[in-house]
């Protein structure tokens, strides 16, 4: 790395002073730029698949310095002055479309870094900017000191209702403080649980008073976020506003789809109208089921997720464990592919390749033609030393080289279980999902035909329609003409009945029309809090600041669902004040319409029996995955569904069909 950085210093130092050219200038930095980043990155991979002391100690010793590069990079003015001069020259107007999209990300990049204000401005810029990591990192030290403060130890008579395992550990945690009894705190495999499945409703209740409540004026002074939230959003307001902005989440939409703060209102406004009746619904069937099943009257906040358990146990009674026997790896895998092969016109075969574990495979992607477009490696099974999750990388990326194109190369990284017993390895439904879904993630990276690294495969591509191929992918998982071809009972190989598919999927929909305004909630509050929140404007009239002010209004106005008037929901809204979904939290349902819009072709050019069109296929593979970040995400999706992104097909595929 030490040498790869001098390497990587010497070529930004003649790039510096090269012509501004794409030749002498953009293609050098490129190369110097990139041997670096493919180096680092499989040394992160490994961080990530095989961390052993050893490779973390390096990891740690390299970072701050790969950082700092970067970081280095991004402030170079001399760059910056370079890619305006060739942004200005004739060459630009004679480059390719995804140069000329390099280019301008190029530009824009260095603009919302700063890099056009005047120097007078620049200190201002950048203590704004120190002060916000500064704060963001508090906050979210602010919401774990909170959440690991507390703990409750309870006896045998409190603990009926919950599950086994969860008991199992919560038995441990007493036992290490040398204790009897159970104990339980605010982490989600401890917390979630207790609100599930716990009978003894004051234990729920306590539970929830102190996890809606963390980092508040109601607990310790010094961990309370409240003047945080509104120093945050009075530093963005005025950084936005240096930057030519009037306000924050106008900044944050510049290099996203989505084009302006009133686009996005709408959309969720749209959408959380819609879903209403259905989100109405589901609540009245809870409220019906918590009185007369369970005497639980009225309904709290803290009853909510344990009657909803209890209502879907009964209403489609299924396990995993039951579902599971029908998913064995090797059918699922030639399954997944098999339906890729069909839809996006490629070969897969196994290939041979060094990798970092015996459990590692890899695998070979070729077109019709025979030619070698891209290779993945797979890493199914959880281990110690990988980190949990699932995810993809890209290990190369496609480009044009003198010696011709570079074939690219992903990471598909997952934490399922491992065979035993002599058995194939069985996945989850949610599991196969999931490998779908990165699958999906894979092929963006590996199906482009983009032959400039920075805009190829999911490189450059907006940040809120990323996760347009890999959720699109996803639906597969719902089809049962694919589904019942990757299914195999492991004991008795029958494939999945069909009774047991139409109980999952009725299961999928379960109180949607709640779960939909929640996020809408989520969503329209962050949005209306980085566009018309005021930060000059007087003093609050509500204890917990002016965001929950604004909160209050964003429910009256969505929510069919109003937690007790003590929720300090924003104080723990880590996404938005110390993560980067802030003006940015509505992309999960956005890409969720774009996914399954794009999905809804594949529905209506289904074949007779059923199953998916290939024409439709090879469509959405020239015109998303092949493209890349080559052009805006918007213009890709018209050019594939041939209008403007609809809303009814997630409504559908969520069993919300108007009446
Ligand atoms: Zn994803």
């Amino acid at each position: 790395m030490t040498q790869l950085l001098a390497e990587a210093r010497s070529a930004v130092h003649a790039a510096e002073r090269a012509r501004a050219t794409w030749q002498d200038f953009v293609q050098p930095l490129e190369d110097a730029t990139e041997r670096l980043s493919r180096a680092w990155g499989q040394v992160e991979h490994l961080h990530g698949v095989l961390d052993s002391p050893a490779l973390r100690e390096a990891y740690n010793a390299s970072l701050p310095h790969v950082t700092q590069f970067w970081t280095e990079l991004g402030q170079n003015l001399r760059l910056f002055e370079k890619y305006r001069e060739l942004q200005a020259s004739p060459e630009a107007a004679g480059l390719a479309p995804a140069r000329r999209k390099l280019l301008e990300n190029a530009l824009r990049d260095f603009r919302l870094g700063g890099a056009e204000l005047p120097a007078e401005l620049k200190p201002r810029y950048a203590a704004i900017q120190e002060e916000l990591a500064s704060l963001s990192a508090k906050f979210s030290e602010n919401v774990l000191d909170a959440t690991n403060a507390f703990s409750l130890v309870v006896g045998e008579e409190r603990i009926a209702g919950l599950p086994e395992d969860v008991l199992a550990a919560a038995r441990e945690a007493a036992e290490k403080d040398g204790k009897p009894g159970w104990k339980f705190n605010l982490q989600m495999p401890s917390y979630l649980p207790v609100m599930q499945y716990a009978d003894d409703r004051a234990l729920r209740e306590t539970l929830y008073w102190e996890s809606a409540t963390r980092a508040s004026e109601f607990g310790k002074p010094e961990w309370d976020n409240t003047p945080l939230i509104e120093r945050i959003l009075r530093l963005r307001k005025e950084d936005a506003q240096l930057l030519g902005y009037a306000n924050f989440a106008q900044l944050s939409l510049v290099p996203k789809m989505a084009q302006t703060p009133e686009q996005v209102i709408d959309f969720l406004r749209d959408l959380a109208h819609r879903a209403r009746p259905f989100a109405e619904r589901d609540l009245a069937e809870l409220r019906a089921f918590a009185r007369t099943e369970l005497g639980l009257d009225p309904l709290q906040s803290w009853d909510l997720a344990y009657a909803s358990e209890k209502l879907r146990a009964q209403r489609y009674a299924f396990s995993d464990q039951e579902v599971k026997q029908y998913f064995p790896e090797p059918q699922v895998l030639a399954g997944m592919f098999q339906l890729v092969q069909t839809l996006y016109q490629v070969a897969i075969s196994e290939s041979a390749a060094e990798s970092w574990h015996a459990d590692v495979r890899f695998f070979d992607i070729r077109n019709l033609r025979g030619e070698l477009i891209g290779r993945f490696f797979i890493d199914l099974y959880a281990r110690e030393t990988k980190r949990g999750g699932a995810w993809m990388d890209g290990a190369i990326s496609r480009r044009r080289r003198e010696s011709g194109i570079q074939v690219p190369v992903a990471y598909l990284n997952c934490n399922f279980s491992r065979p035993i017993g002599g058995k194939p390895a069985l996945f989850t439904h949610d599991e196969v999902i999931t490998l779908f879904h990165e699958f999906g993630h894979g092929l963006h990276h590996l199906l482009t035909r983009v032959e400039d690294l920075g805009v190829a495969g999911i490189n450059g591509v907006e940040w809120d329609a990323v996760e347009l191929p890999s959720q699109f992918m996803e639906n597969f998982c719902w089809e049962w003409q694919v589904l019942k071809h990757m299914t195999r009972h492991v004991d008795t190989g029958e494939a999945l009945p069909r009774a047991l598919f139409d109980r999952m999927v009725a299961a999928k929909n379960f109180q949607s029309g709640l779960a939909t305004l929640r996020q809408i909630e989520f969503a329209l509050f962050d949005m209306r809090l980085h566009s018309e929140f005021d930060p000059a404007a007087g003093r609050p009239a509500h204890a917990g600041g002016a965001a929950l002010e604004l909160l209050d209004e964003v429910r009256r106005e969505v929510a069919v669902l109003t937690p007790p008037a003590w929720n300090r929901f924003p104080n723990s809204f880590s996404h938005v004040f110390a993560g980067g979904y802030a003006a940015g939290y509505y992309s999960y349902k956005w890409a969720e319409v774009l996914s399954a819009d794009a999905y809804s072709l594949f529905e209506e050019n289904r074949a007779e029996d059923g199953a998916p069109d290939p024409a439709t296929g090879v469509r959405f593979r020239d015109e998303i995955l092949a493209v890349g970040g080559s052009r805006p995400a918007a213009e890709s999706f018209r050019a594939f569904r041939g209008r403007e992104p609809s809303v009814d097909a997630l409504l559908r595929h969520s069993g919300m069909i108007p009446a």
